[in-house]
């Protein structure tokens, strides 16, 4: 069965548990890696008022005017039913599950970024100390386990403004309570589901263009594209670039 989470825009008071709940989970311990001490404590301050997708905040409660403060939501990945990530990574390293979830094997990550450029919502960022994409995994560990825990982040809401589960039933539980819903098969095919009784454009979400959205890998036309599109060969080429990568940053981080 389809999972999905539903974020119910109404309830979130904006306090952040989440975007920790994440942090946490992932280990991402924001903004530490080769930084000075003074570097680390003025980004940690940066950190709790994010409103972007960074490699270290794979969620965000993300403002749509700093002035207003009434205008703001939860972004992450929609964990979206026909990723243009998925179809844009010539090295196969994003997975769309069929519980839902849109996966990155950061050991099959070829740093090619494609992904990063057909993602409708903006959200795959680039690490670059560990030289992958990352995003939102839909805490796939948890998900899968047995028994199943919600996602970190749905766990620890405060305002219980998120649920995890059945996508059909959180579509039927939404539709009965909100007059706008983004997600889920409203709009967008996604195992992410929005709910507001305000138009989700007011609070800064923006919906994705659904017409004209790149096959960036199929439109490649250079070199390295056409290498890339030989399979095998241009694969063993994306591996040896990423090695050499590898290879330059320990030298430079010497
Ligand atoms: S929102 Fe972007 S990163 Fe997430 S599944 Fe969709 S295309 Fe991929
Ligand atoms: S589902 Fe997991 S990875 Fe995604 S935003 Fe929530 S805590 Fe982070
Ligand atoms: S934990 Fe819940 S209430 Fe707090 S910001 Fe996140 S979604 Fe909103």
């Amino acid at each position: 069965m389809v999972k999905a989470k539903l974020i119910e825009l109404d309830k979130c008071t904006e306090c952040r548990s989440c975007v920790t709940a994440c942090q946490n989970q992932n280990k991402n311990e924001p903004h530490t890696i080769g930084r000075t001490k003074e570097e680390i404590k003025k980004a940690y301050e940066e950190s709790n008022g994010a409103d972007e997708l960074s490699h270290e905040d794979w969620t965000v409660i993300s403002q749509k005017d700093p002035r207003d403060p009434t205008r703001y939501y939860k972004k992450q990945c929609m964990h979206c039913d026909d990723p243009q990530c998925v179809k844009n990574c010539p090295a196969h390293a994003i997975t769309k599950y069929d519980n839902g979830a849109v996966v990155v094997d950061p050991s099959k990550c070829e740093g090619v970024k494609l992904c990063i450029e057909a993602c409708p919502f903006n959200i795959p960022k680039f690490d670059e100390h560990k030289h992958t994409v990352v995003k939102c995994r839909l805490c796939f560990e948890r998900i899968t386990q047995n028994p199943p825990l919600d996602p970190a982040c749905v766990q620890a809401c405060p305002s219980k403004a998120m649920m995890f589960g059945e996508r059909d039933e959180l579509l039927d539980y939404a539709k009965g309570k909100y007059r706008y819903i983004y997600g889920g098969g409203e709009g967008w095919n996604s195992s992410v589901i929005y709910a507001s009784n305000v138009p989700i454009e007011e609070v800064g979400f923006t919906k994705a263009e659904i017409h004209g959205i790149p096959d960036l890998l199929r439109d490649i036309t250079h070199p390295v594209g056409i290498a890339m599109l030989a399979g095998g060969a241009g694969l063993a080429a994306l591996h040896a670039m990423k090695s050499r990568k590898e290879e330059v940053a320990k030298a430079e981080s010497k």
